[in-house]
């Protein structure tokens, strides 16, 4: 049986931000923002390419000053990815960025209010053939709404807001939009969500705003963008992460992973929790892979196991896994031991193993292996380990029966 984490897609129109897709059935893209003035070309520069290394399909530059405007012409013909100009306050700066060449404009109903000037940012985007994200954000609601719905934002207030610039948008014949309607709380944006999924079908931009540093920042993203992406809504993401906007982008392609939303392109770290049978500070090895592998392009299943008793089995189907047992490193691939190795060249091992299936595949690097010798090495220390420490590592039997005498 085929396992997705996912209902079917919600359907959608499809836009297209420069050359990228999304809605449809486009796949899931991930979004980041730079933190760089956007005058500031080489720099920007640069962080995109970071952005896009980390996994970003589509990065955003604030165009607030014509000094930006002015960088964006520069950046734009230079970056792997299309550009979004995010416009805040002044109208005339969307037109700007449409003249410096952006693949789409993101514009927040709640700072530009004057339909006059919305409407003219619409033509001038039809008549360019460039798409706007309509980007509500439950922060800024227009006070007017905010007063509608008795003070508070609600999802209906932001979805009316989203369908306030819609119909601006249609007076000029323009629906090449994408919408979002963000807020920090996640039952807030979950349910402002999955009620504008119920009534437009154009793309939707996932993100909860202003989530705030990690690991607390990941968290309401995450929950807020898995809890829609498993309802099978959502075209395009974006984690607001204050840290280093590479760590948003990361973040973004390893949710999409992670729900079997996007092709693997990078290690899948798994590894136990670690429990009174280590035989290793488990911790210490798994960070020490995470950081080996980082964003080398190995699409591996990798296992980090604190013992030999139980890891093996427990992760039998990791593409390759270590266990440790008795200061030493047993290495299994798809669940048949190929190799031991000192427990302090764990870590190296799994990278050499792992660039070596790279290049070879799983079936050539098990047949060179000595299976044999491998596998009664890790029985013997699976039996020696058991025979000092017992099928209970815990010795949960004496300690019941001492609870039980005390009671
Ligand atoms: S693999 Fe071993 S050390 Fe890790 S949680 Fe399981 S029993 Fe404990």
């Amino acid at each position: 049986m085929d396992v997705t984490s996912a209902a079917p897609r919600r359907r959608t129109r499809q836009i297209m931000v420069g050359k990228v897709p999304v809605g449809g059935d486009a796949p899931i893209t991930v979004q980041s923002m730079t933190i760089t003035k956007t005058a500031d070309v080489e720099g920007t520069l640069q962080q995109i390419y970071a952005l896009a290394a980390a996994g970003a399909d589509i990065v955003r530059c604030t165009c607030n000053e014509i000094e930006a405007a002015e960088g964006l012409a520069q950046i734009v013909p230079r970056s792997p990815v299309p550009i979004v100009a995010d416009i805040h306050h002044q109208y005339k700066m969307a037109l700007a960025a449409l003249e410096a060449g952006g693949h789409c404009l993101r514009l927040n109903p709640g700072n530009i209010r004057n339909p006059e000037h919305i409407k003219a940012v619409a033509s001038e985007c039809k008549d360019r053939g460039v798409p706007i994200r309509i980007g509500v954000n439950g922060g800024s609601l227009d006070s007017k709404l905010y007063e509608k719905y008795g003070g508070k934002v609600t999802p209906e207030a932001m979805v009316e807001s989203a369908r306030i610039e819609l119909a601006y948008f249609e007076e000029v014949g323009f629906d090449d939009v994408k919408i979002s309607v963000k807020a920090s709380s996640v039952p807030l944006m979950i349910e402002a969500y999955r009620q504008l999924a119920d009534a437009v079908d154009y793309p939707l931009h996932l993100g909860v705003t202003e989530a705030g540093p990690p690991p607390a920042g990941l968290i309401k993203a995450t929950a807020g963008m898995a809890t829609l992406l498993a309802e099978g809504i959502g075209d395009t993401i974006r984690y607001s992460l204050t840290a280093d906007p590479v760590e948003e982008a990361r973040a973004g392609r390893q949710l999409l992973e992670a729900l079997g939303l996007r092709e693997r392109k990078t290690v899948d770290l798994i590894a136990c929790p670690s429990c009174g049978r280590a035989e290793v500070d488990v911790i210490d090895v798994a960070k020490r892979a995470m950081e080996a592998f980082g964003d080398r392009e190995i699409p591996l299943q990798i296992a980090v196991m604190g013992c030999v008793v139980n890891g093996p089995g427990e992760a039998r189907d990791a593409d390759i896994g270590i266990a440790a047992g008795r200061k030493k490193g047993h290495l299994f691939i798809k669940g048949r031991n190929v190799a031991v190795v000192p427990e302090d060249e764990m870590v190296e091992t799994l990278v050499r193993y792992a660039e070596r299936i790279m290049e070879d595949g799983i079936d050539a690097v098990v047949a060179a292996a000595d299976t044999k010798g491998a596998q009664k090495a890790a029985d013997e220390d699976r039996a020696a380990l058991l025979g000092s420490q017992g099928a209970d590592a815990n010795d949960a039997g004496t300690r019941i029966d001492l609870i039980r005498k005390k009671t």
